[in-house]
């Protein structure tokens, strides 16, 4: 009896995503991918065809319930009655500060993080105020996401298969051994990086042949080695602009390798898309489009994309996210900022 409770235990934790509501029937066959206004702390909604949802991050826990009631209305945006993983890339509080006032709205199945040598939570991070609400909110059962791992999703069999995938976290690499800090001939490597920032999970998620990046924190010289000697992602459709777009990520030779047609960033008013960024990600040859959820007000018009690409251009207040849906049958995804903006189309990369 014992034993086939075990296998039981095993079989429905193996399941993990798996096991959700399927809102197939009433769905379109689009992946949809919200990134949300966190004024400059990050929150990204995966919603499949299938009606199975990755949530990646929880923005910050001030100002009260902001982050959370915007995650929380996305969800309803979406026809979501629960969350079927939450992906916490690392533990700053832009990240995960949002997480216990959103377990306590809707149902979370699944919690998936990163761990950060030597202590899990950065006290320096508010920490202590932090780290009880996630033991709380998650009643401390989460799994660690390795590098070359995936976090199962459901495929119907029929179309396009759908995949998320890690290639890194913790500051390893998939297909990589060697120290990430180590000096590379010819190249800009930066003095390694202690924070939980370099130890953010990144995730590739495909759909067909879509393809789309999330690299949470993650910085410089994690940055070098995914593309550097060998560009182990390949190009992308979707870029979500790496930690908010600030300078000491964004390294100018993943971007290159990556190629995006589209980037999104989780910005903020006075956070995140610094003048170096912008400008190498404006420089690419592949790049349509840079979205962004907010006019960073340092940088001036030269510093921003067109009005038409931000979110929240009008009114930083209005908290309107930046959705995706990728169709493959069409060969194409839109974009569009808040639920009323306009649609633009976007092929997807043979
Ligand atoms: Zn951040």
């Amino acid at each position: 009896m014992k034993r086939i409770l075990l296998l039981l235990t095993i079989f429905l934790s193996l399941a993990g995503c798996a096991a959700s509501n399927d809102r197939s029937a009433a769905s379109g066959k689009t992946l949809d991918i919200y990134f949300m206004d966190m004024a400059g702390g990050a929150s990204t909604l995966i919603v499949t065809p299938l009606g199975e949802s990755v949530l990646i991050d929880t923005g910050s826990l001030e100002p009260k319930h902001r982050d959370a009631d915007r995650i929380e209305r996305a969800c309803k945006h979406a026809g979501l009655e629960q969350i079927d993983c939450l992906v916490t890339t690392h533990f700053d509080i832009d990240h995960y500060g949002g997480i216990y006032e959103l377990s306590r709205r809707i149902p979370i199945k699944r919690f998936i993080d990163s761990d950060t040598p030597p202590a899990r939570y950065d006290k320096r991070q508010a920490g202590e105020t932090l780290s009880p609400l996630y033991e709380q909110a998650t009643k401390g059962k989460t799994s660690l996401l390795e590098a070359s791992e995936d976090i199962p999703l459901k495929n119907s069999g029929k179309g396009p298969k759908i995949r998320l995938h890690c290639v890194a976290s913790q500051k390893k690499i998939e297909g990589f051994s060697g120290d990430i800090d180590a000096p590379v001939e010819g190249f800009e490597i930066r003095k390694p990086d202690t924070s939980n920032n370099a130890y953010s999970i990144t995730l590739v998620l495909t759909y067909g042949d879509f393809k789309f990046f999330a690299g949470g924190d993650i910085t410089w010289n994690v940055e070098h080695h995914l593309a550097h000697p060998v560009n182990r992602i390949g190009k992308v459709d979707l870029y979500q602009v790496t930690h908010h777009g600030l300078d000491l990520s964004n390294n100018t030779i993943l971007l290159k390798a990556l190629a995006p047609t589209v980037a999104v960033a989780m910005n903020g008013p006075r956070k995140g898309i610094q003048p170096r960024t912008f400008k190498d990600l404006n420089a690419l040859p592949s790049l349509k489009a840079l979205y962004t959820i907010h006019y960073n007000t340092q940088y001036g018009d030269q510093g921003n994309p067109p009005a038409e690409f931000i979110a929240n251009r009008e009114d930083p207040s209005r908290g309107e996210y930046i959705k995706a849906s990728v169709n493959p049958d069409k060969k194409t995804f839109t974009i569009q900022t808040g639920p009323e903006g306009k649609k633009k189309t976007y092929p997807i990369r043979p």
